[in-house]
């Protein structure tokens, strides 16, 4: 008995990145009764693009929600790891700087998560599928069976390791994008200024040389409005 036998229809969210992948693989004896929505955010890596084009191909029901992050970044602001004080609204209003910053909280709020959720009430969708695992984050906002959202929640690989997801996409014969030899989880934007930590220099400059001068381009109007007060900071220390 799984929460899918509680409603006849559900909707599975795809990234295009492994875990909800090998959730297509997992639920492919339910294909008719699901839809896969996708937000493209208008960045997505090469590789990670033809992986959804693909899934696209072959599931009945799939809806792309597409939304524009570099407009947005141009309208408000570069998404940043770090914000200054100087780069926020009231800094910009005193003229402490010229750039606004916002935190990619919000960014991908705005431009991934919320209209994804405003198309699952909009659409009466009454189950959400999602790859989320413990394993991606240090504490789930959610657990599987939550319904605070006006849906059920259901994610059936909230308790596997990304080890446990490769192994499962090797055993279905799933593509595995090149891009998780370089780390274990994939970008939603490829030239992104923010999530440091996804280490995206080496492997653009590597495979996508045109995408890496934009992501440093990026980088560098945030580490110009970083670095001033990173190095105020140290010196105070
Ligand atoms: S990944 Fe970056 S650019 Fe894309 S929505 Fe999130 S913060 Fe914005």
């Amino acid at each position: 008995m799984t929460p899918l036998d509680r409603h006849q229809r559900a909707a599975l969210q795809f990234s295009g990145g492994k875990d909800s992948l090998a959730l297509v693989y997992l639920l492919r004896p339910q294909w008719s009764r699901l839809t896969l929505y996708h937000v493209d955010a208008g960045d997505l890596l090469p590789e990670v693009r033809e992986i959804v084009d693909m899934v696209e191909a072959m599931v009945p029901h799939f809806r792309r929600i597409e939304t524009n992050s570099a407009k947005w970044m141009a309208e408000v602001g570069l998404p940043s790891d770090l914000v200054p004080t100087s780069s926020t609204p009231a800094g910009l209003s005193i003229g402490a700087s010229q750039q606004r910053i916002v935190d990619r909280l919000d960014c991908c709020a705005v431009n991934i998560m919320l209209p994804m959720h405003y198309r699952m009430i909009e659409d009466g969708v009454p189950l959400v599928i999602r790859g989320t695992k413990r394993a991606d984050l240090a504490r789930l906002p959610a657990e599987s069976g939550d319904t605070s959202l006006g849906y059920e929640l259901w994610l059936p690989l909230q308790e596997w390791s990304h080890d446990e997801v490769f192994e499962y996409l090797r055993s279905v014969d799933a593509p595995i994008c090149r891009v998780y030899e370089h780390r274990v989880n994939a970008p939603e934007c490829a030239t992104c200024p923010a999530w440091w930590s996804e280490g995206r220099a080496g492997y653009l400059k590597k495979h996508h040389p045109a995408l890496f001068e934009l992501y440093r381009a990026k980088l560098a109007a945030v580490a110009a409005e970083v670095t001033p007060h990173w190095n105020t900071l140290q010196g105070e220390l």
